[in-house]
């Protein structure tokens, strides 16, 4: 219905019918639902922030349906299959986010709730807003040196193209001397990509062999050997 939308009126109407749908209580549906809303633009969704965050705080609380053991699934998986079952909550913090109704501490939150697949649109959310927004990025990396912020979200960070990473060099560099074991070992690997001169990427990974943690001197040995092969 959205796909074929042809005019405004046309297209909120799609909307009205996909958030409906993304209450609907098969969370199949529900997920198709909250998915086709994706490609829907920035400010068609802003009217709809408070909508977006109740059917985010519904479904948190409601869970979800496995459908070969005919049972509520309340965790990121069905305990007795394993199967993941549908949720729109994905969807959701992508378009709660898209729409301006998520804060950075919203977005933590959801990022924390490990093993659902809400938790990885929150940290592509915080990803992509940290390299639009510069104080963004200082907090995330706060929150990072703090160990506040899961893993996923620096390694996120730093899986993108190496000419984004230049335009933030400093911050991420400062992660070096960061709290965070994991930040320090994950900006060492990320040193292959490119995003810092050759030469002082080599002096880190070399300063990085007398770091406290194992994982983070593993990870300098790692990078090393990679350069003296080339
Ligand atoms: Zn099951």
């Amino acid at each position: 219905m959205l796909r074929a939308a042809r005019n405004l009126e046309q297209i909120q109407l799609g909307v009205d019918t996909a958030l409906d749908g993304a209450a609907f209580e098969d969370p199949k549906t529900a997920e198709l639902a909250a998915e086709a809303l994706r490609m829907v633009p920035k400010e068609v969704l802003v009217p709809h922030q408070s909508r977006l965050l109740e059917l985010l705080e519904m479904w948190k609380h409601r869970g979800s349906w496995c459908y070969g053991c005919g049972r509520v699934v309340l965790g990121s998986f069905c305990e007795n299959c394993r199967v993941v079952p549908p949720q729109p909550r994905e969807h959701l913090v992508y378009l709660a986010f898209k729409a301006g109704a998520l804060n950075l501490q919203d977005l933590l939150r959801l990022a924390n709730e490990q093993g659902f697949k809400s938790a990885d649109a929150a940290t592509k959310s915080l990803s992509n807003w940290a390299f639009a927004d510069p104080k963004i990025m200082r907090a995330i990396i706060e929150q990072i040196d703090a160990e506040l912020g899961p893993n996923e979200l620096i390694e996120e960070i730093l899986r993108q193209p190496a000419d984004k990473l230049q335009n933030n060099s400093d911050e991420l560099f400062s992660l070096l001397s960061s709290n965070s074991a994991v930040a320090r070992a994950r900006v060492i690997e990320s040193l292959s990509s490119g995003w810092v001169a050759a030469d002082l990427a080599k002096a880190s990974a070399k300063k990085a062999l007398e770091d406290i943690s194992p994982f983070v001197r593993s990870a300098a040995a790692r990078f090393l050997r990679t350069q003296s092969s080339i």
